[in-house]
């Protein structure tokens, strides 16, 4: 698929055919399955701030939480009890050796009781090689870490001047040299955004050969500095445009694990099941306990993705 290609279809050039292809392909490579991965936020502290995130470091509105190993596995049994056989582990950034030991003792005592079919995705950002190592050699075998937006100005207009798109990329670079799946992705809709720029994120994520994918709309938090500049998107329009990755990811990259993210169903109930009809495959229901669920608030209004 050519850029030019991809611009057409973005714009809405033509949607029938777009997604006919696409689930063409979904149906033939993925035949109906749809993997599910029991989502576990575990932790909402972070050192990070990022400009669109509710639980950035400074928003001092978010009440902050840590789940303990055992409600992290009293999650996992109930995931598995429900005949899931993969599990997410996500939580905001920390980079300290009380957290990298956590991580590991949660991965080690998973596989312990489950086995190593039973599949454990990591989502911790970015972190060095020699944690990385550490946990990929506890027996963790996915990790998701988005680019956000593969283009480097937007990037930094969306971040603050401590995180860098350098380190992250290769953080993403890391995790495929140590054997990790890799997963990466994008937020859809932010301000400043323009239909290159996603054409871009999608020729990155194929150029990059990441084993999976998870983007979804960009919604904002009035916490968060990022909702004082207006997105020229409207939400329907985010949830077509979304559609629209998926569905030319799909085509790029017909292998490929894709996710119907939260964030979309949280805009769209419906165009969470349409992803799964024209290009996703993989969906992740919500397992953090009740009694943390309201405190990961990633944006406003976010569902708790059930099935
Ligand atoms: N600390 C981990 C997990 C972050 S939360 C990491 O850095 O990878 C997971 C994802 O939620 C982020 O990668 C981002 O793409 C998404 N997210 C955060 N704030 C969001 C918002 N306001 N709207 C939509 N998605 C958001």
């Amino acid at each position: 698929m050519t850029k030019q290609e991809i611009i057409e279809y973005l714009s809405g050039g033509d949607d029938t055919q777009l997604f006919r292809r696409s689930s063409q392909i979904r149906q033939s490579v993925h035949g109906s399955t749809t993997f599910l991965r029991g989502l576990i936020e575990f932790s909402n502290r972070c050192v990070c701030d990022c400009l669109y995130c509710g639980i950035r470091a400074s928003n001092s509105k978010v009440e902050r939480y840590d789940l303990t190993l055992e409600e992290v596995l009293c999650a996992t049994q109930k995931a598995y009890q429900k005949g899931y056989r993969s599990v997410v582990l996500q939580a905001g950034e920390k980079r300290n050796s009380l957290n990298t030991h956590r991580v590991t003792e949660m991965v080690t005592k998973i596989k312990e009781r489950y086995g190593k079919e039973f599949s454990i995705t990591l989502s911790c950002g970015v972190q060095s090689h020699a944690v990385l190592k550490e946990w990929k050699e506890a027996g963790a075998d996915r990790y998701l870490l988005r680019i956000e937006s593969s283009s480097k100005e937007l990037f930094k207009r969306i971040h603050p001047p401590e995180i860098d798109y350098t380190e992250r990329c290769n953080a993403i670079s890391t995790l495929k040299e140590l054997g990790y799946i890799t997963g990466s992705g994008m937020m859809i809709g932010l301000p400043w955004q323009t239909i290159e720029n996603l054409a871009d994120d999608l020729l990155w994520l194929q150029q990059r050969e990441i084993d999976m994918c998870g983007m979804g709309p960009y919604v904002e938090h009035s916490d968060a500095p990022l909702s004082l500049h207006t997105s020229e998107y409207s939400n329907p329009e985010r949830v077509a445009l979304t559609l629209r990755c998926i569905a030319l990811l799909r085509i790029m990259m017909p292998h490929i694990n894709i996710a119907s993210s939260t964030a979309l169903g949280t805009l769209d109930a419906e165009a969470r099941k349409r992803a799964i009809i024209i290009g996703a495959n993989v969906m992740m229901p919500c397992m953090t306990p009740q009694r943390a669920r309201g405190s990961y608030n990633l944006y406003e209004g976010k569902i708790f993705q059930n099935i």
